[in-house]
């Protein structure tokens, strides 16, 4: 276990990296551990990159786009599908894909925003010259060379727009989101205007549709986004013989800060 990942006890199959959640364990008592993490990381501030938002935008009414400058930013290692823990203010600590990350330092985070939680609550009022603490980049996802499919939902857009950019026609993406989330804003800000895009009928289980509109897929697989998308649809796709498929779980119905 890495020393900045937070893990609860599972149970049953594992998702790689990412985990599947403990039913059991009570939101407030993984939001209590989320934030003796943050807490932690502000004491141990070395740990810590330093970065300024230079730029805020709102690509659609649930996605904020933040740029920031990272203190000594220029000579980090970073690659498609890393993440970064973000401490927030709140002391909270919570995980985002960088989309790319510039030789000057320069990077940017799209935030998909959804109801009154620690997050969603910073980033929408987040300004430009406001100051933000956390760790990273870290490898998360890691896709071999060549042609790939990216699957996942709204939190999934930075993931697949990061491997977009670095691997120029060779990623298909297929996303599913809510009945009433904008997200074409989103796409099209992140640089991936080519994204399918499933809408979840409401009632139904996440990843159901998804898995159903999938076509003949060329290339490796990844699939992130919620947990039970991930296991439903990495599933149709075994029933349908596709192998070596790469999961990530970014989070749970009902968890906090997964990661
Ligand atoms: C490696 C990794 C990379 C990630 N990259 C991104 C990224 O680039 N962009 C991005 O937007 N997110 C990304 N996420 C997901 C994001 O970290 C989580 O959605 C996080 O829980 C959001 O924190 P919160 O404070 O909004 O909600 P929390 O306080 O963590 O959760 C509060 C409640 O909201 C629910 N919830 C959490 N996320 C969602 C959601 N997406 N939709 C509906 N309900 C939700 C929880 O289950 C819980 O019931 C990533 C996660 C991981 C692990």
């Amino acid at each position: 276990m890495g020393a900045l990942e937070t893990r609860f006890a599972v149970g049953g199959e594992t998702l790689d990296a990412g985990r599947r959640g403990n039913p059991t364990l009570a939101p407030r008592v993984c939001g209590r551990i989320m934030s003796m993490k943050g807490r932690l990381l502000r004491l141990l501030g070395g740990l810590l990159r330093e970065a300024e938002v230079v730029e805020v935008s709102t690509p659609g009414p649930s996605f904020r786009l933040l740029q920031l400058r990272v203190a000594g930013g220029g000579d980090v290692a970073w690659r498609p599908g890393d993440k970064v823990q973000v401490l927030l203010p709140s002391d909270d600590v919570r995980t985002y894909t960088p989309l790319w990350w510039g030789a000057d330092g320069v990077t940017e985070l799209l935030v998909y925003t959804h109801g009154d939680t620690p997050a969603s609550r910073w980033v929408r009022e987040v300004e430009v010259a406001a100051r933000l603490r956390f760790v990273g980049p870290q490898r998360s996802l890691t896709m071999p060379p060549g042609p790939i499919v990216l699957i996942g939902d709204e939190t999934s857009v930075a993931v697949a727009a990061s491997y977009a950019r670095a691997r120029p026609g060779q990623v298909r993406a297929w996303l599913e989101v809510g009945e009433g989330v904008a997200v074409d804003g989103a796409l099209a800000a992140a640089g991936l205007g080519g994204a399918h895009v499933v809408v979840r009928p409401p009632g139904t289980p996440r990843g159901e549709a998804l898995a159903r509109a999938l076509p003949r897929l060329e290339g490796t697989v990844g699939i992130t986004g919620a947990a039970d998308l991930v296991q439903r649809v990495r599933a149709g796709l075994r029933q349908r013989g596709v192998g070596g498929i790469k999961t990530k779980a970014y989070w749970i119905e009902g968890r906090v800060g997964l990661d």
